[in-house]
């Protein structure tokens, strides 16, 4: 099986390349993926695929029917760029000033179209379907979401899932993944500290915001530390300050923004109280009055054992003995967690990471790169899941 797939997948190497790179120099961001849908679903068509476009807005389903009826497994890309200015020094770096794909996601796309042809041309599935969903926004709109609510995990009913994020913490040829939760929740808050605003010199006749503000961060520090399980992960961070307009003036008041990340749903559900506690109690303490707004946003991935096993047993059979490991789960968020509290799914980190090659650099960094020979392999690991799913299914 490792021989015949990679050694096919290989020779698929330069056309991905190519489709990587054009998508590369033109990035789109979330829901705007225009251009890059309709390079999707040509591709598609040329494959013979039964096509969807406007699946979830900008997104495209392809469909590909096995020789035989059964099962239907789902292989999942994104397809949006971010909103950084690219300061790569590359031939095929952005064309669109501020705009990147800094998280791969035009890997992910190429890599997921080299599955279509793989599938379709080279090793067509004997028995079931497999269903290619490109996504949109998943950095920002929760594209999985609107997908599913257009029914792309309904006719034919997807059973499983499979998808992929290339990883420059991980070596090109390897891959990582996780049982159970997979990512944090990733939730967003907003928090306005009101005081009263006065000559800096008289703090007496005023209430001083930015100082009541540098308590609240502090004490939003101890839910963490002090009042969550220690066995139990959770992370405040706080992104933004802003306030006052002088050095002299006392500000009226402050805003704050940051993201709350969790991995047990329990916790999660108990921290919008925890938060505006601490922030009441303190504000309170000190003469300031609040606001605040906890925005739930992406849920955890939960990977499903099963297909988590798949998944390395095809890396084992791909990659070769060693190339596969188990890891933590990550305090990142990601929308692929909508279809697995679907069906169940499997959600892996593909090696990107090469010193020679300079593609080290973190996801959503302005010289963020994938090393690109990791692309075929890509190709041979979602194929290898496909049909190892639906011929074990
Ligand atoms: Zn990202
Ligand atoms: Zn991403």
């Amino acid at each position: 099986m490792k021989n015949t797939i990679m050694e096919q997948a290989s020779k698929l190497k330069e056309e991905i390349i190519a489709w990587r790179r054009d998508f590369h120099q033109n990035p789109e961001l979330s829901f705007e993926e225009h251009r890059t849908a309709e390079k999707v679903a040509l591709h598609l068509k040329s494959l013979g695929l039964d096509v969807q476009t406007g699946v979830g807005r900008t997104g495209v389903v392809g469909i590909l029917y096995g020789k035989e009826p059964g099962p239907t497994i789902a292989l999942r890309a994104d397809m949006d760029a971010l909103p950084i200015h690219d300061q790569k020094q590359t031939g095929y770096k952005s064309t669109i000033p501020g705009k990147m794909h800094a998280c791969g996601h035009d890997a992910h796309t190429s890599i997921l179209m080299g599955a279509a042809q793989f599938l379709s041309q080279v090793k067509r599935p004997e028995r079931g379907n497999v269903k290619f969903i490109f996504q949109p926004a998943e950095e920002n709109g929760g594209g999985a979401e609107v997908m599913i609510q257009d029914g792309v995990l309904q006719n034919p009913k997807v059973d499983a899932i499979a998808g992929l994020h290339v990883f420059p913490g991980v070596p090109t040829g390897s891959i990582t993944a996780v049982k159970g939760v997979g990512c944090a929740a990733a939730d967003f808050i907003r928090i306005k500290v009101i005081g009263r605003g006065g000559h800096a010199a008289h703090p007496h006749t005023a209430v001083d915001s930015v100082t009541v503000t540098a308590q609240v961060i502090t004490a939003l520090q101890h839910i963490a530390s002090r009042q969550v399980d220690p066995l139990d992960s959770v992370v405040i961070t706080i992104g933004t300050i802003q306030g006052g307009s002088a050095n002299n003036i006392i500000a009226p008041e402050v805003e704050l923004t940051g993201t709350v990340r969790t991995l047990n749903p329990a916790l999660r559900e108990q921290m919008p109280e925890k938060i505006e506690k601490v922030i009441k109690g303190v504000t309170e303490a000190m003469g300031a009055t609040y606001e605040f707004l906890y925005d739930k946003g992406y849920p955890s991935i939960i990977n499903d054992d099963q297909m988590v096993e798949l998944v390395l047993q095809t890396a084992d059979a791909v990659l070769g003995a060693g190339k596969q490991s188990l890891v933590k789960p990550s305090m990142g968020g990601e929308d692929f967690s909508y279809y697995t509290h679907v069906v169940p799914g499997a959600f892996f980190r593909l090696g990107v990471g090469n010193t020679e090659k300079n593609t080290t650099y973190p996801l959503h960094h302005p010289m963020f790169d994938v090393d690109e020979d990791a692309l075929p392999l890509g190709v041979a690991m979602l194929s290898a899941i496909a049909l190892n799913y639906l011929s074990q299914k």
